[in-house]
């Protein structure tokens, strides 16, 4: 008798074993997903998929987003047919990525990314030495896959035919509980891929949910395993940080995770310069406002107000050196982008941008007989908002961008009137006249551009 109990624990602790845990499935009055918030590309590509014969579910971040009642951005597709098979299912669609190899599938404007199911055992996967995972293209099941993805909320996954969410790892449940908690044992998770630490980061700020403590243990001790990570990702997650809509609350989440520091020297800069900090502050609260209503947001202007305050000192230390102040100031722009460049990939045409507005501000500065060429120059407007941000900062004389807003909407002959030489001046606006500035600093008009 006692033998045969033994024997049914035995076996049934077996049986847990190779089926971790039975996924639950919700159905549509359970999970309350509406059908019509996904798009004409996410319907088409599981339909055309199921179509083929495969299997085939919306998952990830639009599941999270559905099910907080959101509206979501982007549509991804997991499937059990390989990215081959994928590409030969739909005509416009191309296979991209070597680390993780998925397939874009085109329908009008939009791309819905498809990836196939990845195998939960990562132990033939090749790895760095501190076992960052380098590629990740062997293929498995839905459970899987399920096991594979970061955190329990971001593993669900819909069937938009059936309208049922699959979730394998109790993701609904922390939805409710407003919890982000990683899948798996934390510490490997992160070293497999250092990116999640500040995933876990940015969508705790995002969704404003409370990382589970075992979650958030080993982020401080293994914080500098992100200094490994390959340049353009930590660009790209940056970039999601930076444009989520909530810059500020990612940017305060990561000084509490300590994830700041000495990892990405732009960060560094963001969160370690007492003088920056109220204009930065300020930069991603207008970058938030705007994401908020719906408007683009140019990654050169954010960048450039990111390391106005390196390129300053930069510039102000040349100027001491007794550089005169043009080429000081290109001298600067030039260390600035270029000590960023090493560790986060800034496109060249972010860059440029970043020249641009940075070169325009000691233009702007000056005002007078230059104004109305100024304000035909194709950077005007992001240079003028780049002012108005430093004088709220109160890097800048309010005068200066008071005189600005003033000119901008002023009649023809008004704008004559304010760019006339003052008398006893120049042709610069009086204010100048009472600056006083050390004889180095010179004339800081970059050449025309
Ligand atoms: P967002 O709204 O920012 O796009 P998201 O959750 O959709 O959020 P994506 O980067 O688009 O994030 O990734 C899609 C899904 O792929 C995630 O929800 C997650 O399931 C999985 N995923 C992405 N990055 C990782 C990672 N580094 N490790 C494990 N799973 C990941
Ligand atoms: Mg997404």
């Amino acid at each position: 008798m006692l033998k045969k109990f033994i024997a049914r624990v035995i076996e049934r602790a077996t049986a847990k074993k190779a089926h971790p845990r039975k996924a639950k499935v919700l159905t549509a009055a359970e999970h309350g997903i509406d059908r019509a918030k996904l798009s004409r590309g996410a319907l088409g590509t599981v339909e055309g998929l199921h179509k083929a014969g495969y299997e085939a579910y919306v998952v990830g971040g639009a599941v999270r987003d559905l099910l907080l009642g959101g509206v979501p951005k982007d549509f991804d597709v997991a499937t059990n047919a390989t990215p081959e098979q994928v590409h030969a299912t739909f005509r416009r669609s191309r296979m991209i990525g070597r680390r993780f190899r998925i397939v874009h599938v085109m329908f009008g404007q939009e791309t819905v990314e498809v990836s196939t199911f990845r195998t939960a055992d990562l132990s033939d996967a090749p790895t760095d030495e501190h076992g960052r995972v380098l590629r990740d293209n062997t293929f498995g099941s839905l459970a899987d896959d399920a096991t594979r993805r970061d955190f329990t909320i971001n593993s669900l996954y819909y069937d938009p035919e059936a309208q049922t969410v699959i979730d394998h790892h109790g993701g609904v449940a922390d939805l409710k509980k407003k919890v982000l908690r990683i899948i798996g044992d934390p510490a490997t998770r992160y070293r497999e891929d250092p990116v999640r630490m500040l995933r876990v980061t940015r969508f705790a700020a995002r969704l404003g949910f409370a990382i589970d403590p075992k979650t958030r243990a080993p982020i401080r001790e293994l914080a500098d395993l992100l200094t490994n990570v390959p340049a353009s990702r930590l660009f790209d997650e940056m970039m999601k940080l930076l444009l989520s809509g909530h810059a500020v609350a990612c940017i305060r989440q990561l000084r509490d995770e300590q994830l700041h520091h000495g990892l990405l020297p732009l960060l560094d800069v963001i969160l370690e310069q007492p003088l920056g900090e109220k204009f930065v502050m300020l930069a991603l609260a207008r970058t938030d406002e705007r994401i908020g209503m719906g408007k683009g947001v140019s990654p050169g202007f954010l960048f450039a107000a990111l390391l106005w305050h390196e390129a300053l000192a930069k510039w102000n230390e040349l100027k001491a050196r007794g550089e005169h102040a043009t080429p000081a100031l290109f001298e600067a722009m030039g260390l600035v982008i270029d000590a960023q460049r090493e560790k986060l990939a800034i496109q060249h045409r972010i860059a440029a941008d970043m020249r641009e507005i940075w070169s325009l501000q000691p233009r702007l500065d000056r005002r007078g007989r230059n104004a109305a060429k100024l304000l035909e120059h194709p950077r005007f407007r992001a240079a003028y908002d780049f002012l108005l941000l430093r004088a709220q900062s109160g890097e800048l004389d309010t005068e200066v961008a008071d005189w600005w807003t003033t000119f901008i909407d002023a009649m023809p002959e008004a704008r004559l009137e304010m760019m006339a030489p003052k008398p006893g001046g120049d042709g610069a606006p009086r204010k100048r006249r009472r600056r006083r500035r050390p004889a180095a600093e010179g004339d800081a008009t970059p050449p025309a551009s």
